[in-house]
């Protein structure tokens, strides 16, 4: 799996162990020392099953920031990491500054909207332009 591993705290238990996150969002004005990481997956404790009580560690906090510096380098540089592991929790959509949410939900409301669009060519259903 392409996934994003972090050494976790369980707030209840106090178990560090390590996640596997699809993708982590930081909040880079947020007065946290970690950006206040928001978690793409599943975060439940492995030890005590504790849902949402899942904090970054130093080491978990170095990953994400090494990780995020990669991200800003390539985005200042004009190019963009293909599948980021880490990026900020505000991106630009369509020129407008907006939260993830909001993102996430626009974006799943275009590729639902051109999944129906009737100006996609019957031809593509028959395979061929995947590459
Ligand atoms: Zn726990």
């Amino acid at each position: 799996m392409n996934e994003l591993r972090l050494p976790l705290r369980c707030k209840r238990c106090k178990e560090v162990l390590a996640y596997g996150f699809e993708r982590v969002l930081l909040d880079v004005e947020s007065k946290d020392p970690y950006g206040d990481p928001a978690f793409v997956g599943e975060i439940v404790c492995k030890a005590c099953g504790t849902e949402g009580e899942l904090e970054p560690t130093p080491d978990a906090g170095r990953i994400l920031t090494s990780h995020m510096m990669e991200f800003l380098n390539a985005a200042r540089g004009g190019r963009t990491i293909a599948r980021p592991k880490v990026m900020p929790a505000e991106t630009q959509l369509r020129g407008k500054r907006v939260g993830f949410a909001d993102g996430a939900s626009a974006s799943s409301i275009r590729r639902s909207r051109s999944r129906r669009a009737p100006s996609v060519p019957a031809s593509t259903e028959a395979g061929c332009g995947s590459s």
